[in-house]
């Protein structure tokens, strides 16, 4: 069911100084930014070999990512696995007893389909679903 790690989600606090660090000084390959509004976020893609790393930065104090980073501080936030079809992922988890906070796809950065694992199910790590037609 799974095909690789998609990405790797970093909650940071400053996309823009992120991105100049990852971009002009570790020199990653930038795919661009975008804002997620449902989700209250700014992102911006960095491919890297068959994966990428997604730098995530909350636009209101009520993004999850916001949340996060009064918690845990900047840092992992999610791993992201490719499905090739996130609908039938959802079915096939829940009928393990997989609890889901996403019950149905919804729309992540480019176009991507996505759903999360409720972390009650896979305790200390945030697990993405993510389906997508190209890569970034
Ligand atoms: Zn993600």
């Amino acid at each position: 069911m799974f095909k690789k790690i998609d990405h790797l989600g970093i909650a940071v606090e400053n996309l823009d100084e992120a991105v100049r660090l990852y971009r002009d000084v570790l020199g990653l390959k930038y795919a661009g930014e975008e804002t997620v509004a449902e989700q209250k976020v700014r992102t911006a893609f960095f491919p890297v070999g068959e994966s990428s790393i997604e730098l995530l930065e909350p636009t209101d104090p009520e993004s999850p990512i916001a949340k996060f980073l009064d918690k845990r501080g900047p840092g992992i936030h999610h791993i992201a696995l490719r499905v090739d079809d996130v609908a039938q992922a959802i079915s096939a988890l829940k009928a393990q007893g997989v609890r889901m906070i996403d019950e149905e796809p919804r729309t992540g950065a480019h176009g991507a389909k996505i759903a999360i694992i409720h972390p009650k199910s896979t305790p200390g790590v945030l697990i993405e679903l993510c389906q997508r037609d190209q890569e970034v």
